[in-house]
């Protein structure tokens, strides 16, 4: 298995740090001919505008938006906001996901944080999961999920942080900032799957 991270902009080398400590093959992607030989991509975190701006220029938006018909895509923050159809604002977009994204939607006052949040099945099987340590950069929340996306993981108030739509999976935090990488599994487990 191979795991491609676009690596215009942002934190791509926490991303294949990670992705290595599981033993899984992982490439920086610049050139839409790679994805050819990818199982998976991962979009990081970063800016989204200018990961977008970078997309459009280098040729592969709409590559990337091809493969992610029939191969798991897994955006974190910005690279969530990337995967959405709608951001209230003009920005290049993949619209992948059935999802409406607030950018920044912490405000000022709350430019970071972090949480620890219940996380049960399907991310975590085991008997008894420790909590989620979740870490939110200039974070977006998903504000809604229609069609057949749903949500994965919720704020103690109702608010939505993780959603996924059949092999699409968006997360507004940053797991590849942790040592936790039960995400990073999950994403596996998506690409594991046989197709449907
Ligand atoms: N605020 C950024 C954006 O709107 C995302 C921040 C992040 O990826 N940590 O693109």
């Amino acid at each position: 298995m191979k795991i491609g991270v676009l690596a215009l902009q942002g934190d791509f080398e926490e991303h294949i740090g990670m992705l290595t400590q599981l033993g899984i093959q992982a490439e920086e992607v610049r050139l839409a001919n790679q994805l050819d030989l990818l199982d998976g991509l991962i979009i990081p975190g970063g800016e989204s505008t200018t990961i977008g701006k970078l997309a459009v220029d280098f040729g592969l938006l709409k590559p990337i938006q091809d493969f992610g018909q029939d191969h798991p895509i897994w955006g974190t923050c910005a690279g969530a906001i990337l995967l959405s159809k709608e951001t209230h604002r003009s920005q290049p977009l993949l619209g992948l996901m059935d999802i409406t994204v607030e950018r920044n939607a912490f405000g000022r006052q709350l430019d970071s944080f972090e949480a620890d949040l219940e996380m049960g099945p399907p991310l975590d099987t085991s008997e008894s999961s420790d909590p989620y340590h979740a870490i939110f950069i200039r974070a977006p929340i998903i504000e809604s999920v229609q069609k057949d996306a749903r949500a994965l993981l919720t704020l103690p108030d109702g608010r939505i942080i993780a959603a996924q739509q059949r092999h699409l999976l968006a997360t507004s935090f940053h797991p590849e900032l942790t040592n936790d990488d039960r995400f990073h599994r999950y994403f596996v487990t998506l690409i594991e799957k046989p197709k449907a």
